[in-house]
């Protein structure tokens, strides 16, 4: 077997081939996956262009290109087949928005201009008649599209040590991208995709003759198309595909090399190993032919790969990484960041320009969604920045661009999106003239669907590539940045309104309200109103009726939450959205309602150290799907303990609440609504897998209110309290790395309002400096132990409780011993010597109790932290505990 192993960021961990339980080389299993999964795309797209071959292969290059996309598919579970009495479409997320607007814009008309409504875009892409042929791809292929696709990202595109933190996924779609800069006004550009998307993909199975072996896959592919009769024809694919390493260079080979910034790396590693431990004998390596090569690194073993992969990544990151990125306090936490800023390379000459990359962001995002009281409308309204800045943007360029040059931008330009940012990249023939930016900036003016919105897409842009030369992330995001200090100055602020003149809007109060919206009875603003409308079939609405299905043994659990919230509160359900995903059993119930919020930590500097573009999109792809693929698999772990309990598939009430109360979740920016009971559990298991998966670690905010608390501050208080939680580095802390941990902190709040100020006078009440009752930021290992020694951790656990007719009794016992601490510390509070005292009635108690689960939750309060007691996690441990308590009701 030939040694190889992909270096991982930010975690900074070789992975090899074979490591994580699955060997890629010599994989038949996965080849025939990859050929079954391509050949079955081939034929949709053949359907969906009525057997037209051209037609056919411009729907195929932008399905194949959602290979590596996946990480916008997997937030849910894959969608059952559409019922035929519901004609509805309804639709979850903004990706899948993409992938339909995608596909259907090369059989029907989706132009779109500044009159535009926000309705008709909506509409026109629910109306594509294949939306269920789509769905079907993804329903019926979704375990083999995760198994190439995880193939493709822990898969190098290049073996060499120095070489190896590229992923094949994020290399195949950069080439693609490329060849799409490189050949305008090609009438071949869908084949010249397609060959630039499959090129290396013989690596997975076989990284030694990968070109032979990328033939063979297509051949069986062309022959599983001829025997189901599929229209498309792979011989030009073919032909491009072997000739990509032969002496020639044709457009493929040109955009590989630039895709993998060849040229510059190859001297980089070069120099770097010149300085680093075994660099003489891993030139040798290099320096050796073919065959001999992979046998020399081979022969290296697995110890010194892994070092010189590192020391070589470290070395061109300090040539490469601005200074500002390593002053920065944060950079210390990460062993991959170097020290000291080393330029010692010539720099580029950039060549003819080829492309720009836009970013679109959405200003003002928390009060945008922070507007809407009612659920429904801000879980629309969160979706809704996502598909501005995806969907509705990606729109807005193709139609110029196709106007122009009568060709389409790829799937591939839009490079990424979540979080409300996107990034697009667009040829330079999208502009007429020298005025560019301006020319792009004015296609964002003007539009009217967002002036109703009150909301404005900030568009930014940079040159992005060159004909010999491809920017890096940083220098891409210098130039972006510098056009955000202008954009502030001009226009940052939402309009300003005279109060008093106007009868103002009953849901936000702050806007004039222009309708009188007859089935709600209120007088709303534009804003308002425009949102409420179309939340009725979409975000919250469309995540309750759509049927999905998760993993369970040999048959596919279905849910639909609907079902259940039928049962429960009738047609009208939507009303109690909140009450829904509190988890009522009844109207009468009382439970609370949980909201989860979590930001991956330090971000933008682990965006920023990065040493190329493609290193980048591997980092926010690893990070997008990690956390995607993190959430489905607590989710479905959940599932399964549900239906295990009530030995039923029919109504697994906690699995629905879940599904329908993810407000967000894209990049490292999640917010989740979920039944109080289950939401540490939940949340300690999401976010320990999301860590694993992604090498990201994360501050979590965990806010618990009753239902109809105000939807607005609830998420504020967690925003707040989630920007409390991060773990810091202790001043000149020897090992900083340490501290790169995923945190919770966690609050109740049962009678006072729940804001973001009444978390900071929370906070202040309870956290002082040499007497704390509340850490705040929490250790994820402690909450779990603190979990596991409640018997609360495992989710089999919690459903028993949700299921219990004495829960209330239960989980009263397991809060007793917190709750007698609790109340004797807050009358000594204001004491001098209230801490010590308080410490010391702890200690007493231990000695006293004669129950070992009273001894073991009191002493857990007071385990030493590095040798000081000025510190316990008195209130964190009661909060956590007393979400269970208000879950139950
Ligand atoms: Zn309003």
């Amino acid at each position: 077997m030939t040694l190889r192993g992909k270096l991982n960021l930010p975690e900074f961990r070789v992975v090899f081939d074979g490591e994580d339980g699955k060997v890629y080389e010599g994989n038949k299993d996965l080849k025939e996956k990859i050929v079954d999964t391509l050949a079955h795309m081939a034929q949709i797209s053949c359907e969906i262009a009525k057997g037209n071959e051209k037609k056919a292969m411009d729907i195929y290059a932008d399905i194949v290109s959602m290979l590596y996309k996946l990480p916008m598919f997997v937030s849910y579970a894959p969608i059952a087949e559409e019922t035929k009495v519901n004609k509805v479409n309804y639709i979850p997320t903004a990706f899948e928005y993409f992938f339909i607007y995608t596909v259907a814009r090369h059989v029907m008309d989706i132009t779109i201009d500044k009159n535009t409504s926000l309705e008709d875009v909506f509409k026109k892409l629910e109306s594509f008649e294949h939306i269920d042929m789509l769905r079907s791809l993804i329903r019926s292929y979704f375990l083999s599209i995760r198994e190439i696709y995880e193939a493709l990202i822990n898969t190098p595109a290049d073996t060499r040590p120095g070489f190896n933190f590229t992923s094949l996924a994020s290399h195949l779609q950069l080439t693609s991208l490329i060849s799409w800069l490189l050949q305008p006004y090609s009438i071949d550009l869908s084949y010249l995709r397609v060959a630039s998307l499959l090129h290396d993909i013989g690596k997975l199975i076989d990284p030694r003759h990968h070109v032979t072996e990328a033939i063979n896959i297509l051949r069986k592919l062309e022959n599983a198309l001829e025997s189901g009769g599929a229209c498309i024809k792979l011989e030009r694919v073919k032909e491009l595909i072997a000739s990509h390493h032969g002496d020639y260079e044709n457009i493929v080979q040109k955009a590989d090399r630039l895709a993998s910034s060849a040229d510059r790396l190859t001297e980089l590693v070069n120099k770097a190993l010149d300085t680093i431990e075994y660099g003489k004998e891993v030139k040798e390596c290099f320096n050796k032919e073919h065959e001999q090569s992979y046998d020399c690194f081979t022969n290296l073993g697995k110890e010194k790969y892994e070092k010189v992969s590192k020391d070589i990544y470290k070395f061109i990151l300090s040539q490469v990484v601005s200074e500002e990125v390593i002053k920065n306090e944060g950079a210390k936490v990460f062993p991959f960041i170097p020290e000291k800023v080393e330029k010692g390379v010539k720099e580029i000459q950039p060549g003819r320009l080829l492309g720009y990359l836009v970013y679109i962001d959405v200003p003002g995002i928390q009060n945008f969604i922070t507007n809407f009281s009612k659920l429904r409308d801000m879980s629309f309204a969160s979706m809704l920045v996502d598909f501005l800045v995806t969907v509705y943007s990606f729109v807005l360029l193709d139609t110029e661009f196709s106007s122009r040059v009568k060709s389409r931008l790829p799937a591939e330009a839009l490079l990424s999106g979540y979080g409300g940012h996107s990034y697009i990249v667009i040829r330079k023939d999208i502009c007429n003239s020298d005025k560019c930016y301006e020319e792009i900036k004015d296609l964002f003016r003007g539009i009217k669907l967002l002036s109703n919105l009150d909301l404005k897409l900030q568009v930014s842009i940079a040159e992005f590539a060159y004909d010999n030369y491809i920017k890096n992330y940083n220098e891409v995001w210098d130039e972006i940045k510098d056009q955000f200090s202008e954009r502030h100055l001009v226009d940052f602020d939402e309009e300003i309104y005279s109060i008093g003149l106007h009868m103002v809007c009953d849901n936000c109060g702050i806007r004039p309200a222009s309708v009188f919206a007859k089935d709600f009875g209120e007088y709303l603003c534009k804003r308002c109103y425009e949102v409420r409308r179309l939340s009725s079939t979409r975000g919250f609405i469309s995540k309750v009726k759509l049927t999905y299905l998760l993993p369970a043994g040999e048959v596919p659990l279905k849910i639909t939450p609907e079902k259940s919230a039928k049962k429960i509160f009738g047609e009208n359900y939507t009303e109690y959205a909140m009450e829904f995903i509190a988890g009522y059993k009844g109207l009468e119930d009382t439970r609370y309602v949980t909201i989860i919020k979590a930001d991956g930590n330090r971000g933008g500097i682990i965006f920023s150290a990065s040493v190329t573009f493609s290193d980048y999109i591997d980092k926010s792809f690893r990070l997008d799907y990690g956390v995607k693929k993190a959430f489905y698999e607590t989710l479905t772990e959940l599932a399964n303990a549900e239906r295990e309990f009530l030995k039923s598939d029919d109504d697994l009430p906690l699995t629905s609440r879940i599904l329908s109360g993810v407000l967000y979740l894209g990049g490292d920016d999640i917010t989740i609504l979920a039944p109080s009971i289950i939401a540490i559990p939940f949340a300690v298991k999401f976010f320990e897998k999301a860590t694993q998966f992604t090498g990201f670690t994360f501050k979590v905010g965990i806010v618990s209110v009753k239902p109809d608390h105000p939807i607005q501050f609830a998420f504020q208080a967690s925003d707040e309290l989630m920007e409390r939680s991060k773990i810091k580095p202790e001043r000149d802390s020897k090992n900083a790395i340490e501290y790169n941990k995923t945190s919770i902190a966690c609050m109740v709040f049962s009678s006072t309002l729940a804001s973001k100020s009444v978390i900071h006078s929370e906070i202040s009440k309870y956290k002082k400096p040499n007497n704390s009752y509340l850490v705040v930021a929490n250790d994820i290992k402690k909450v779990k132990e603190l979990l596991e020694l409640v018997n609360l951790y495992e989710f089999k656990d919690v459903v028993s409780l949700y299921n219990s007719e004495n829960d209330k009794k239960e989980i009263r016992e397991k809060l007793r011993q917190l709750e007698d601490i609790v109340s004797y510390a807050e009358t000594n509070l204001d004491k001098s010597n209230g801490y010590l005292r308080t410490l010391a009635y702890i200690l007493r108690k231990i000695a006293k109790s004669d129950r070992a689960y009273d001894k073991e939750i009191l002493k857990k309060l007071v385990e030493k932290k590095e040798g000081s007691l000025k510190e316990i996690p008195l209130y964190d441990y009661y909060f956590i505990l007393k979400t269970f308590k208000v879950g139950v009701g």
